[in-house]
Parts: C-alpha cells; sequence; structure tokens
C-alpha cells in the first residue's frame, strides 16, 4: 500500500459523487485511527543505583526511598515517514498535550523529579573526595527530598487541572470534523506555489510532506480554538493583542494587563464572595 497524500486529497475533490467522497474520506480517517502509532502510555522511572558500600549509611538509607521514581511518559516522536504516522503522531502529541492530565511534560516538574538523583552524585562524589564539600545532614536532605517531591506533586496536579475533560471517544469525533475541513480546503501545491509566488520543484515526497505540515499546522489551529471555545473564550480573539491568563483552578480567562488579573471570573466572584461573609461576620 503506497498510497500518496496529496492523491487522496486530490482524489476526495476531484469525486464525482457524494459516496465516493465519503469512502475516500472514511478510509483516510481508518488509516489514521489504525496506524500502528498508537498512543502508549509507559512508566519510565526516573532511576539510581546507591553503593553498597555507602547503602547503610544514615544518608544512604534516606537515598534509598528515591532511587526509582516513578516517571508516566508518552512517546512524543516517531522515526516512521510515511503520512499516517506523522499525522496520527500529531494527533498523539494533541491528546497528550490538551486533553491527557496524566502526563505532565513540565520542563520544571521533570527537573524536580530530577533532584534525588543529583544530589546522590554530589553526595557520592563528596564522600569519595572527602573534601567536605557536602554539609546537608541527614535531617536536611530528608526534609529537602521531601519538599521536592511535594513541590513536584503540586506542580502536576496544577498542570492537569489546565488539561481539558475530554474522551478519546469524543476528541476522535472533533478531530475527524477538522480532517473534514483540512480535506475541503486543500489547495494542492502547484496551486499554492502561484498564489505565492515561490518555485520548489515538486516531487511525490515533497508534495506529501507538504501535506503533512499542512495538516499539523491545521490541527494545532483548530485545537488552539477548541481550547478558548471549551473555555467560553472563543469570538473574543477577533480583536488583536488579547492575551490569556491561566488561573490556579485550571481555567484559561481573558488576561486584562492593566489590571494584572490572575483569577478567572469563578474564581474571582468565590474569594469576592469570601471576603464579604469574613466582612459581614466581623460586623456582626
Ligand atoms: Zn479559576
Amino acid at each position: 500500500m503506497n498510497v500518496y497524500m496529496y492523491e487522496i486529497l486530490e482524489d476526495y475533490q476531484l469525486a464525482g459523487t457524494d459516496a465516493e467522497r465519503e469512502e475516500i474520506f472514511s478510509s483516510f480517517c481508518q488509516m489514521i485511527w489504525e496506524n500502528p502509532n498508537q498512543r502508549t502510555i509507559t512508566d519510565k522511572p526516573l532511576t539510581f543505583h546507591i553503593q553498597p558500600d555507602l547503602l547503610a549509611t544514615e544518608t544512604g538509607q534516606i537515598f534509598s526511598a528515591y532511587t526509582s521514581i516513578s516517571r508516566t511518559v508518552c512517546l512524543s516522536h516517531t522515526n516512521d515517514k510515511d503520512f499516517a504516522s506523522l499525522i496520527r503522531q500529531k494527533i498523539n502529541n494533541i491528546y497528550t498535550r490538551y486533553f491527557d492530565g496524566n502526563i505532565c511534560r513540565n520542563k520544571d516538574y521533570l527537573d524536580l523529579l530530577r533532584v534525588p538523583k543529583k544530589l546522590y552524585f554530589q553526595w557520592l562524589s563528596a564522600s569519595r573526595k572527602k573534601d567536605g564539600s557536602w554539609n546537608m545532614s541527614p535531617q536536611e536532605l530528608s526534609r529537602t527530598l521531601e519538599n521536592t517531591m511535594a513541590q513536584a506533586q503540586l506542580l502536576k496536579e496544577a498542570r492537569k487541572r489546565e488539561t481539558m475533560n475530554v474522551s478519546w471517544n469524543e476528541f476522535q469525533q472533533t478531530a475527524e470534523h477538522y480532517f473534514r475541513r483540512l480535506f475541503e480546503h486543500y489547495k494542492p501545491l502547484d496551486e499554492f506555489q502561484d498564489s505565492q509566488n515561490l518555485m520548489i520543484y515538486a516531487s511525490g515526497w515533497m508534495e506529501d510532506n507538504f501535506c503533512v505540515s499542512y495538516f499539523c499546522r491545521g490541527l494545532d489551529g483548530y485545537f488552539r480554538n477548541y481550547q478558548k471555545k471549551y473555555y467560553g473564550l472563543y469570538n473574543i480573539n477577533s480583536r488583536r493583542g488579547i492575551t490569556y491568563g491561566r488561573c490556579a483552578c485550571g481555567r484559561l480567562f481573558l488576561q486584562n494587563k492593566q489590571r494584572n488579573r490572575r483569577l478567572c471570573d469563578n474564581c474571582r466572584k468565590e474569594s469576592r464572595r469570601q471576603s464579604y461573609s469574613r466582612y459581614n461576620q466581623k460586623r456582626a
């Protein structure tokens, strides 16, 4: 099966009947959903080993509780070059980014998870060199590691609140809806070249790359707007210069730069209600 994506898109637009068009479209969707590049979630723990002679020490014992820190990951790239695998990868990444609260790819979070290992190697090197560069007491170390893990957990929960609550099935339907728009709006590379005055020597492979990047850019844009709709902020974005803020509760809201807003409407009402009731209690 060596079909090019641009052929599918052109066949769709040239199809003589609706039935023919539907068949082309649904076989495309099937190729994406049944692609072997499925979303796979695995635990890829961060691990290190403690040198046997150091394991019995008090500090070694504290580190031993942190030698394997669980980390949930989802593969974010593929080595396959065919359009179906590439588009499926894009779909997988969009789902991870916007909808899967169990996977946290935040850099600060990942850095926090690496702290125990980093400290262990500092301690190891200081113990070997006996240079006195390690001056953390076991109690301090234990507190530091506990705090670090608690901080990581908080960060993960905050990111989780920022994901939208949408099932995979619902997501698939939305994605297909966007595929449809991309099929309808597709312009072949030669037409595109004419309108942009670009000189590109198109081969089948190149034309396919063009289709894949057209799809990926399109999906990025559609899901960005999807997020705005989800939080009831769509259409307002037609005004330029609007910025969005993220409330601690996870909701996206419109940022008002002058007032430097930090809370979404809901949380603002709630915090106002609380301060009124405190005020009224004092008065009573
Ligand atoms: Zn809020």
